[in-house]
């Protein structure tokens, strides 16, 4: 089922999500509803490479991340309940970042290059991933929306932000518009 996308400034995503205890037939329903909820965003060349729970306003670490992320028309996702950071590199690449959450604007992040990262499948088994590059920068980014983070929070200033013009190519802004900076938090 299609649900409705939260997006800023909507005050939900600063919610701390909870741990999932068990795997009920709602978390796995929950899950196929954030898969169908990411595909059905997907348009022209854009594609969402992963969604967590809070993005549905539901308070629970669970997040559904694209199992190709080279492979748009690959309709397949990988399910992680309770993903939590084990291990991160200091060594970090900045790139493009975007969210489902914040139609419109992209900006440049530091992420770690390499973390390990512990979580649980839908059969309720625990696994650690060792993910670099962009997978890295997924896990990262969607282990801070169950902190009630969002990547804009992390721009300092208008050069490392970009936003889509109506021709969809990304552009730079002169300052940082005042909807991303009422919808900023700083940690
Ligand atoms: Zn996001």
């Amino acid at each position: 089922m299609i649900r409705k996308l939260v997006t800023i400034p909507d005050s939900t995503l600063r919610k701390k999500s909870l741990r999932i205890t068990r795997v009920t037939p709602e978390i796995e329903k929950l899950a196929q509803d954030m898969i169908d909820t990411t595909l059905d965003w997907d348009h022209d060349s854009e594609y969402g490479a992963a969604l967590a729970a809070i993005q549905i306003g539901e308070t629970i670490k669970l997040t559904v991340v694209r199992n190709n992320f080279d492979d748009g028309e690959d309709q397949t996702f990988l399910t992680f309940l309770n993903p939590e950071i084990i291990q991160k590199s200091r060594d970090f690449t900045i790139d493009v970042e975007g969210c489902l959450s914040v139609p419109g604007y992209y900006a440049k992040v530091a992420r770690a290059n390499r973390v390990k990262v512990k979580a649980l499948t839908l059969e309720g088994e625990e696994v650690r991933l060792t993910l670099e590059g962009f997978p890295a920068r997924v896990f990262q980014h969607e282990i801070d929306h169950m902190h009630g983070k969002l990547f804009i929070d992390m721009v300092k200033d208008a050069t490392s932000l970009l936003k889509l013009d109506d021709k969809g190519q990304l552009v730079s802004v002169d300052a940082i518009p005042q909807e991303i900076l009422d919808a900023q938090h700083h940690h």
